[in-house]
């Protein structure tokens, strides 16, 4: 990324007050509940993962395509990336990603119940927390219901316009 690019990226990102917080995506989301951006590159525009375009911009790696980035905050609009220590991405594969998972089933880390979660819900659960960054602002306890998931059949704590 150019500093223009990347200035265009970051105007997308909403970073919490603290250190380890995630770094919130508000920029285009695909029905799967994860970003989306458009890049210019040899003159044709292309659409990419922004979790893994900011990846390769800090890490100055490319990323294959088989590689996988996995989110240990387990929030798919995330795009916390540091060169190392406190990065909430990191590489890995599916297999890892279910050990991940079950890990942080057995020890009650995880505040996400994705596991069970359609694409469907999973989009619209990225686009509340979107729209949450977006209106409220960083509200912890209203990210944290968004994210324990409120589905269309709870009773809403939300009243989107
Ligand atoms: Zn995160």
């Amino acid at each position: 990324m150019d500093s223009v690019e990347l200035e265009r990226f970051m105007d997308k990102v909403r970073k919490g007050p603290l250190e380890e917080d995630c770094w919130i995506w508000v920029g285009a989301i695909s029905d799967d509940g994860y970003g989306r951006f458009s890049i210019r590159r040899d003159g044709r525009e292309r659409m990419v993962r922004p979790q893994r375009l900011l990846f390769e911009h800090v890490t100055g790696r490319t990323l294959s395509p088989d590689v996988k980035l996995l989110h240990s905050c387990d929030v798919p609009i995330c795009v916390h990336v540091t060169d190392g220590y406190g990065s909430h991405l990191f590489e890995g594969d599916d297999s890892m990603n279910m050990r991940d998972r079950e890990q942080k089933r057995r020890s009650g880390r995880t505040h996400v119940g994705r596991r069970g979660l359609s694409r469907q819900e999973l989009a619209a659960r990225s686009r509340d927390l979107r729209k949450l960054i977006l209106t409220v602002g960083w509200d912890r306890e209203a990210i944290s219901a968004v994210l324990n998931g409120v589905s269309p059949d709870q009773p809403r704590l939300f009243d989107w316009p």
